[in-house]
């Protein structure tokens, strides 16, 4: 079990199972009412978590059913702090702690589909910042190695891992911008914050056919790269607009900005 909360999302899929099957069935309507307002007793956040998923994700045309479920299912609100829980499913990002963001869950959603993920991928991430994002890369692949410079940042978010019950993944501290060589071929790799150009080191760990998203450029001028290994070349889209941090290292920027 990847999350100690997946039977409340067998309980959600059985919800929306039946309330397709029995729309029209009263008995049904008793059923959809006990079972709701059990999972509010055991989340108050599933309702905010739904309306998440179907507003700002579906409303802007993330179609991955897979991304959306892991969405609906991973507990935003236990990656920030108790006074900022109330805004965890707003549309926007969260500060983290250590001058940090938690992004914004349409950013999140948009990189994780561009992925493209399968059950059986090895994950690469670089900054694991609270946690969240590797929680949802869990739920979608088979190993997260998620790399994150600030120690505590990472001993916090591991932490939260464990307690989620998430056992696919590992937390490293170091430099992400050098990639995790001992690992290597990943299927995918997550970039978090922005570099000044794609780090030849993270290219040349990704496996023939392998996807990496990554926002690339100064302060106020990124933009969301995807990047595929096609024979050994790398083929490259430019997504959205976005905004990150930076990413700070050998292969990133030397100081932040
Ligand atoms: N995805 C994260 C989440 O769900 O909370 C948020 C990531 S935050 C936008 C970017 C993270 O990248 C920060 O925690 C930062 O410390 C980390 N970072 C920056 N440069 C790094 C590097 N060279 N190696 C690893 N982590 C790095």
């Amino acid at each position: 079990m990847k999350c100690n909360l997946e039977n409340q999302a067998d309980a959600l899929e059985v919800w929306s199972k039946r309330a397709l099957d029995h729309s029209q069935n009263l008995n049904s309507a008793v059923f959809l009412t006990a079972t709701m307002s059990t999972e509010a007793q055991v989340d108050p956040f599933v309702a905010q978590r739904r309306n998440m998923v179907d507003w700002q994700l579906r409303g802007r045309g993330i179609r991955d059913e897979r991304v959306l479920e892991a969405m609906a299912r991973v507990p935003r609100h236990e990656f920030v702090a108790e006074e900022l829980r109330a805004q965890a499913y707003e549309d926007h990002p969260l500060p983290i702690g250590e001058e940090q963001t938690v992004s914004q869950p349409y950013i999140v959603a948009a990189m994780l589909e561009s992925l493209v993920l399968e059950p059986s991928a090895t994950v690469l991430e670089i900054g694991t910042g609270s946690g969240y994002q590797t929680a949802l890369l869990a739920e979608l692949s088979q190993w997260v190695f998620s790399m994150e410079r600030m120690p505590r940042l990472a001993e916090s978010a591991a932490d939260r891992l464990a307690q989620l019950g998430y056992g696919n993944v590992a937390v490293i501290v170091g430099d992400g911008s050098l990639g995790l060589p001992e690992h290597a071929p990943y299927d995918a790799i997550v970039v978090s914050a922005a570099a000044p150009k794609i780090p030849p080191p993270l290219f040349d760990q990704l496996r023939e056919g392998g996807r990496m998203i990554i926002p690339v450029g100064p302060a106020y001028a990124q933009e969301l790269q995807l990047v595929r290994k096609q024979e050994g070349r790398s083929v490259s889209t430019s997504l959205d607009a976005c905004r990150f941090v930076p990413l700070i290292g050998e292969q990133g920027y030397k100081w932040g900005w």
